[in-house]
């Protein structure tokens, strides 16, 4: 008997990564797109229903995968804990709240939210818990990430998941150490903290370089994004990955099994 495909449905179906997700589940053969929502609710793809709502999509899909903007993630998972599915949630710059609502959501499906879907950051999370060890202290660190000039948050979600992880592998119980957005005034003097650089501009999808700054050596880890089609790959393992799952919360690293 043949598989029975899961219905995808897709929140911010109209914008930049929306597109290429729904292009890519129309092409797949194990999913079916089931429609999307944004804020029109007007399709740009013919046969594919677009909703003015989260709760009509809900409705049709099986799972629910979400790159929007924060307001809509915050309606969309008020929707959910109505009618709860699973969900892959990619949206940036979610508040505490709406956090909330992940965690809420995730005692009764999986949830998959990561700031960042691509495998190599992943492993760059991976790679930085080890550099911390290794190196010891005495190494200054800096994250400088560099976006496309329409992104509208910033620093970018995964620069503060990077400096997250440093924050917490490289601190003593004596001290949490801090995670500073720039630097800016006079008389400064550098402390123990991780400090992250945002740079707007062009059209690059996304580059995250984190700098050990050492007395006589410097190692630098970086990633580059070529295109949003990393993100889209991410986003298919997620899927496969999330239909075996019971309730929890999980990120990327869950999914590519970095993490138990
Ligand atoms: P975009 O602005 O191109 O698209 C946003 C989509 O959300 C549109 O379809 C828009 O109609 C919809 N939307 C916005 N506000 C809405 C509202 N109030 N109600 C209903 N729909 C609404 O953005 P994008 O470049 O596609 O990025 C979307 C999100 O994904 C951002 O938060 C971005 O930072 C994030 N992102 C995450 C990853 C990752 O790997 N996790 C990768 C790329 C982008």
């Amino acid at each position: 008997m043949e598989k029975q495909k899961q219905k995808v449905g897709i929140s911010g179906i109209s914008g930049r990564m929306g597109r290429l997700v729904a292009e890519t589940i129309r092409g797949a053969s194990e999913f079916h797109l089931a429609g999307g929502w944004n804020r029109t609710g007007r399709s740009h793809l013919p046969g594919v229903p677009v909703f003015s709502t989260p709760d009509e999509l809900l409705v049709v899909s099986d799972v629910v995968v979400d790159f929007s903007q924060p307001e809509a993630s915050q309606r969309l998972l008020k929707a959910l804990l109505e009618q709860p599915k699973p969900l892959v949630c990619g949206t940036t710059a979610l508040s505490d709240d709406t956090q909330g609502l992940l965690d809420r959501l995730a005692l009764e499906q999986p949830v998959i939210y990561d700031t960042n879907f691509s495998v190599g950051i992943a492993v760059l999370n991976q790679l930085l818990r080890q550099a911390c060890r290794l190196l010891g202290p005495g190494f200054d660190v800096e994250i400088v990430e560099t976006h496309h000039r329409r992104k509208k948050d910033a620093p970018s979600g995964t620069a503060v998941r990077l400096a997250q992880t440093l924050a917490q592998q490289c601190s003593t119980n004596e001290s949490e150490i801090p995670v500073q957005i720039g630097r800016q005034g006079t008389n400064l003097t550098r402390q123990n903290e991780v400090v992250i650089h945002a740079l707007r501009g062009g059209s690059i999808t996304g580059e995250h370089t984190v700098y050990f700054l050492g007395e006589h050596e410097v190692l630098c880890l970086e990633h580059r994004a070529l295109d949003r089609n990393l993100f889209v790959d991410g986003v298919l393992r997620a899927l496969r990955w999330i239909s075996g799952q019971g309730p929890g919360r999980f990120s990327m690293e869950h999914v590519l099994q970095l993490k138990p």
